[in-house]
């Protein structure tokens, strides 16, 4: 999608810091972090809200989470614990109309969230 800024991120035209990347996937540092760790992971193909999945999307939504569990064991955040959230539409707070997960860690969470 021309001008989605994550799909931009996807192709490099928009910088950021990466933390992984495979065929699929790609995982990088959120540009207004809420947390010490606040990761974004998404897929590369443009989808623009989870109310968009479909049933050939559901492997990579399994990547995206297996993942998250991956960075969270690298950056010793999982045993002391981390939150995953995706957000849909304008109520859930999305922003960025690709989807993406977020990985926070490094500091407690409150719930139920604002
Ligand atoms: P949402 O509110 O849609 O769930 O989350 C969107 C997230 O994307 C926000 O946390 C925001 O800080 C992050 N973000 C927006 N634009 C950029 C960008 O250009 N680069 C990076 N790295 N993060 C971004
Ligand atoms: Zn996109």
């Amino acid at each position: 999608m021309g001008n989605c800024i994550f799909c931009k991120i996807v192709r490099g035209e928009i910088h950021s810091v990466i933390e992984f990347e495979n065929d699929n996937i790609l995982a990088f540092h959120d540009l207004n972090a809420q947390a010490p760790m606040h990761l974004l992971i998404i897929p590369k193909i443009h989808i623009s809200t989870i109310n968009d999945l479909q049933d050939i999307h559901k492997n990579i939504l399994g990547e995206m989470i297996f993942a998250a569990k991956e960075i969270a064991k690298d950056k010793k955040i999982a045993d002391s614990g981390y939150r995953l959230v995706f957000n849909c539409n304008d109520a859930g707070g999305q922003t960025v109309y690709h989807i993406h997960l977020h990985l926070l860690g490094g500091r407690m969470f409150k719930w139920p969230p604002g």
